[in-house]
Protein backbone atom coordinates (compact mmCIF):
# COMPACT_ATOMS: atom_id res chain seq x y z
CA UNK A 1 0.00 0.00 0.00
CA UNK A 2 1.29 3.45 -0.53
CA UNK A 3 1.92 5.89 2.52
CA UNK A 4 -1.52 8.22 1.63
CA UNK A 5 -0.61 10.52 5.19
CA UNK A 6 2.77 11.96 2.66
CA UNK A 7 0.16 13.39 0.42
CA UNK A 8 -1.04 16.60 1.29
CA UNK A 9 -4.20 16.31 -1.57
CA UNK A 10 -5.67 13.79 -3.93
CA UNK A 11 -6.41 14.26 -7.26
CA UNK A 12 -8.53 11.43 -9.33
CA UNK A 13 -9.01 11.74 -12.93
CA UNK A 14 -12.25 9.22 -13.69
CA UNK A 15 -12.10 9.25 -17.18
CA UNK A 16 -15.53 6.85 -17.69
CA UNK A 17 -15.73 5.30 -21.02
CA UNK A 18 -14.05 7.84 -22.74
CA UNK A 19 -10.89 7.77 -25.00
CA UNK A 20 -9.07 5.99 -27.78
CA UNK A 21 -5.50 4.12 -28.43
CA UNK A 22 -4.92 7.79 -30.32
CA UNK A 23 -6.36 9.71 -27.63
CA UNK A 24 -4.52 7.80 -24.74
CA UNK A 25 -1.12 8.47 -26.73
CA UNK A 26 -1.57 12.15 -27.21
CA UNK A 27 -2.75 12.59 -23.64
CA UNK A 28 0.25 10.76 -22.12
CA UNK A 29 2.31 12.48 -24.06
CA UNK A 30 1.16 15.63 -23.18
CA UNK A 31 1.28 14.61 -19.35
CA UNK A 32 4.65 13.65 -19.69
CA UNK A 33 6.20 16.92 -20.32
CA UNK A 34 4.46 18.42 -17.60
CA UNK A 35 7.60 19.81 -15.32
CA UNK A 36 7.48 20.66 -11.55
CA UNK A 37 4.08 19.04 -10.71
CA UNK A 38 3.52 19.58 -6.92
CA UNK A 39 5.16 16.86 -5.26
CA UNK A 40 2.69 16.78 -2.00
CA UNK A 41 -0.28 15.96 -4.57
CA UNK A 42 -1.09 12.74 -5.52
CA UNK A 43 -2.59 12.49 -9.07
CA UNK A 44 -4.43 9.11 -9.86
CA UNK A 45 -5.68 8.55 -13.42
CA UNK A 46 -8.67 5.82 -13.99
CA UNK A 47 -8.65 5.32 -17.54
CA UNK A 48 -10.65 2.64 -19.39
CA UNK A 49 -9.53 -1.15 -18.09
CA UNK A 50 -8.33 -1.79 -21.54
CA UNK A 51 -6.06 1.29 -21.94
CA UNK A 52 -4.57 0.72 -18.39
CA UNK A 53 -1.77 -1.61 -20.13
CA UNK A 54 -0.56 1.45 -21.95
CA UNK A 55 0.59 3.41 -19.19
CA UNK A 56 2.01 0.82 -17.28
CA UNK A 57 5.76 1.81 -16.09
CA UNK A 58 5.02 5.34 -17.95
CA UNK A 59 4.62 8.61 -16.16
CA UNK A 60 6.31 8.56 -13.28
CA UNK A 61 4.57 11.56 -11.10
CA UNK A 62 1.25 10.02 -11.61
CA UNK A 63 -0.69 6.55 -10.05
CA UNK A 64 -3.17 4.48 -11.99
CA UNK A 65 -5.97 2.99 -11.06
CA UNK A 66 -9.43 1.13 -12.50
CA UNK A 67 -13.09 2.25 -12.52
CA UNK A 68 -14.38 -0.61 -11.18
CA UNK A 69 -13.33 -4.46 -10.11
CA UNK A 70 -15.28 -7.69 -9.14
CA UNK A 71 -16.29 -9.02 -6.19
CA UNK A 72 -14.81 -12.30 -7.11
CA UNK A 73 -11.60 -13.41 -7.32
CA UNK A 74 -11.62 -15.23 -10.78
CA UNK A 75 -13.34 -17.83 -12.79
CA UNK A 76 -16.42 -18.25 -14.59
CA UNK A 77 -18.00 -13.96 -14.37
CA UNK A 78 -17.07 -13.19 -18.71
CA UNK A 79 -16.37 -9.15 -18.71
CA UNK A 80 -15.39 -9.02 -15.10
CA UNK A 81 -11.51 -7.53 -14.18
CA UNK A 82 -10.47 -9.10 -10.63
CA UNK A 83 -8.26 -7.09 -8.36
CA UNK A 84 -5.39 -9.28 -8.85
CA UNK A 85 -5.51 -8.20 -12.79
CA UNK A 86 -5.81 -4.65 -11.90
CA UNK A 87 -2.37 -4.95 -9.54
CA UNK A 88 -0.71 -6.86 -12.70
CA UNK A 89 -1.38 -3.76 -14.34
CA UNK A 90 0.28 -1.67 -11.89
CA UNK A 91 -2.56 -0.35 -10.21
CA UNK A 92 -2.68 1.52 -6.81
CA UNK A 93 -6.32 2.44 -6.94
CA UNK A 94 -9.58 1.50 -8.02
CA UNK A 95 -12.75 3.07 -7.88
CA UNK A 96 -15.75 1.51 -6.58
CA UNK A 97 -18.94 1.72 -6.19
CA UNK A 98 -19.47 5.01 -8.53
CA UNK A 99 -23.28 6.28 -8.66
CA UNK A 100 -23.09 5.48 -12.37
CA UNK A 101 -22.25 1.65 -11.65
CA UNK A 102 -25.31 1.70 -8.40
CA UNK A 103 -27.55 2.90 -10.87
CA UNK A 104 -27.27 1.38 -14.14
CA UNK A 105 -26.20 -1.85 -12.84
CA UNK A 106 -27.88 -2.27 -9.55
CA UNK A 107 -24.70 -2.08 -7.73
CA UNK A 108 -25.38 -2.92 -3.98
CA UNK A 109 -23.55 -1.86 -0.88
CA UNK A 110 -22.55 -5.29 0.09
CA UNK A 111 -21.07 -6.11 -3.16
CA UNK A 112 -19.27 -2.50 -2.72
CA UNK A 113 -17.81 -3.70 0.49
CA UNK A 114 -16.54 -7.15 -1.29
CA UNK A 115 -15.10 -5.19 -4.03
CA UNK A 116 -13.43 -2.91 -1.69
CA UNK A 117 -12.09 -5.76 0.46
CA UNK A 118 -10.75 -7.44 -2.84
CA UNK A 119 -8.68 -4.04 -3.63
CA UNK A 120 -7.39 -4.56 -0.22
CA UNK A 121 -6.26 -7.74 -0.14
CA UNK A 122 -4.45 -6.94 -3.50
CA UNK A 123 -2.70 -3.47 -1.71
CA UNK A 124 -4.70 -1.83 -3.88
CA UNK A 125 -6.61 1.36 -2.47
CA UNK A 126 -10.41 1.16 -2.87
CA UNK A 127 -11.88 4.72 -4.05
CA UNK A 128 -15.55 4.10 -2.20
CA UNK A 129 -18.14 6.39 -4.05
CA UNK A 130 -21.50 7.32 -1.66
CA UNK A 131 -23.74 10.22 -2.53
CA UNK A 132 -27.30 11.31 -2.41
CA UNK A 133 -30.33 12.01 -4.99
CA UNK A 134 -31.66 15.43 -5.51
CA UNK A 135 -34.63 13.73 -3.76
CA UNK A 136 -33.12 13.00 -0.72
CA UNK A 137 -31.29 15.89 -0.59
CA UNK A 138 -34.73 17.86 -0.66
CA UNK A 139 -35.80 15.26 1.70
CA UNK A 140 -33.02 16.69 4.24
CA UNK A 141 -31.78 12.83 3.50
CA UNK A 142 -28.43 13.63 2.84
CA UNK A 143 -26.63 12.12 5.93
CA UNK A 144 -28.69 9.36 6.91
CA UNK A 145 -28.31 8.32 3.69
CA UNK A 146 -24.32 8.80 3.28
CA UNK A 147 -24.18 6.89 6.65
CA UNK A 148 -26.17 3.66 5.61
CA UNK A 149 -23.94 3.56 2.23
CA UNK A 150 -20.90 3.75 4.16
CA UNK A 151 -21.72 1.62 7.09
CA UNK A 152 -22.80 -1.26 4.58
CA UNK A 153 -20.43 -0.34 1.79
CA UNK A 154 -16.73 -0.42 3.56
CA UNK A 155 -15.90 -3.65 4.44
CA UNK A 156 -14.29 -5.18 7.97
CA UNK A 157 -10.47 -4.88 6.28
CA UNK A 158 -10.58 -1.17 6.00
CA UNK A 159 -8.95 1.59 7.90
CA UNK A 160 -7.89 5.01 7.20
CA UNK A 161 -4.49 4.34 5.82
CA UNK A 162 -6.35 1.69 2.73
CA UNK A 163 -9.37 3.23 2.20
CA UNK A 164 -10.45 6.68 0.81
CA UNK A 165 -14.18 7.44 0.54
CA UNK A 166 -15.57 10.06 -1.88
CA UNK A 167 -18.44 12.08 -1.43
CA UNK A 168 -20.58 12.29 -4.70
CA UNK A 169 -23.59 13.90 -4.70
CA UNK A 170 -25.20 12.33 -7.49
CA UNK A 171 -27.13 14.87 -8.82
CA UNK A 172 -24.02 17.04 -9.42
CA UNK A 173 -22.26 14.35 -11.08
CA UNK A 174 -21.94 15.68 -14.63
CA UNK A 175 -24.43 18.26 -14.36
CA UNK A 176 -22.61 21.07 -14.19
CA UNK A 177 -24.30 21.85 -10.50
CA UNK A 178 -22.48 21.64 -7.03
CA UNK A 179 -23.35 21.89 -3.55
CA UNK A 180 -22.43 25.06 -1.69
CA UNK A 181 -18.97 25.12 0.05
CA UNK A 182 -20.30 25.32 3.28
CA UNK A 183 -22.34 21.57 2.29
CA UNK A 184 -19.12 20.66 1.31
CA UNK A 185 -17.17 21.23 4.06
CA UNK A 186 -20.04 20.34 6.63
CA UNK A 187 -20.94 16.96 4.90
CA UNK A 188 -16.84 15.76 4.66
CA UNK A 189 -16.76 16.73 8.31
CA UNK A 190 -19.67 14.59 9.20
CA UNK A 191 -17.81 11.50 7.39
CA UNK A 192 -14.59 12.15 8.87
CA UNK A 193 -15.89 13.04 12.45
CA UNK A 194 -19.40 11.61 13.11
CA UNK A 195 -19.12 8.45 11.40
CA UNK A 196 -17.01 6.01 13.32
CA UNK A 197 -16.97 3.56 10.21
CA UNK A 198 -14.84 6.19 8.16
CA UNK A 199 -13.38 8.17 11.06
CA UNK A 200 -10.46 10.49 9.86
CA UNK A 201 -10.37 8.41 6.58
CA UNK A 202 -9.41 10.64 3.30
CA UNK A 203 -12.40 12.07 1.47
CA UNK A 204 -12.40 12.93 -1.53
CA UNK A 205 -15.44 15.28 -3.23
CA UNK A 206 -16.60 14.53 -6.92
CA UNK A 207 -19.10 16.69 -8.88
CA UNK A 208 -19.08 19.10 -11.71
CA UNK A 209 -15.28 19.53 -10.41
CA UNK A 210 -13.42 22.06 -12.96
CA UNK A 211 -10.60 24.51 -13.02
CA UNK A 212 -12.89 27.75 -12.69
CA UNK A 213 -14.10 25.67 -8.92
CA UNK A 214 -11.10 23.46 -8.02
CA UNK A 215 -9.66 25.93 -5.84
CA UNK A 216 -12.27 26.79 -3.29
CA UNK A 217 -13.39 23.17 -2.99
CA UNK A 218 -9.71 22.05 -2.44
CA UNK A 219 -9.10 24.21 -0.17
CA UNK A 220 -12.01 23.47 2.46
CA UNK A 221 -10.44 22.28 5.94
CA UNK A 222 -12.08 18.80 5.29
CA UNK A 223 -11.83 18.08 1.40
CA UNK A 224 -8.88 16.54 1.28
CA UNK A 225 -8.76 15.87 -2.48
CA UNK A 226 -11.50 15.29 -5.32
CA UNK A 227 -12.98 12.84 -8.03
CA UNK A 228 -12.81 14.64 -12.03
CA UNK A 229 -14.83 13.31 -14.43
CA UNK A 230 -15.54 15.40 -17.55
CA UNK A 231 -12.86 18.18 -16.88
CA UNK A 232 -10.26 15.29 -16.90
CA UNK A 233 -10.34 13.97 -20.18
CA UNK A 234 -10.22 17.73 -21.28
CA UNK A 235 -6.43 17.84 -21.63
CA UNK A 236 -5.99 21.96 -21.03
CA UNK A 237 -8.59 21.96 -17.97
CA UNK A 238 -6.86 18.84 -16.51
CA UNK A 239 -3.42 20.72 -16.76
CA UNK A 240 -5.00 23.80 -15.26
CA UNK A 241 -6.38 21.96 -12.37
CA UNK A 242 -2.81 20.07 -11.76
CA UNK A 243 -1.02 23.79 -11.57
CA UNK A 244 -3.61 25.37 -9.25
C1 LIG B 1 -17.55 11.35 -11.63
O1 LIG B 1 -17.90 10.71 -12.61
O2 LIG B 1 -17.13 10.76 -10.63
C2 LIG B 1 -17.64 12.81 -11.68
C3 LIG B 1 -17.38 13.48 -10.59
O3 LIG B 1 -17.99 13.35 -12.87
P1 LIG B 1 -18.03 14.93 -13.23
O4 LIG B 1 -16.74 15.55 -12.74
O5 LIG B 1 -18.12 14.97 -14.72
O6 LIG B 1 -19.21 15.52 -12.54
Amino acid sequence: MLDLEKYRKIIVANWKMNGSIKFINDFSEKLALLENLEESTCRIICPPFVYLQRFRDQLNNFYFGGQECSQFDEGAFTGNISAKMLKDLNCNFCIVGHSERRKLLNEQNFEVSKKSSNCINFNIHPIICVGETLEEKNLNKTREIIEKQINESVPENANKNNTIIAYEPIWAIGTGLTPSLEEIDYIHQFIKKDIKTSKDYKILYGGSVKSSNFKEIIQLTNVDGTLIGGASVIFDEFKKILYI
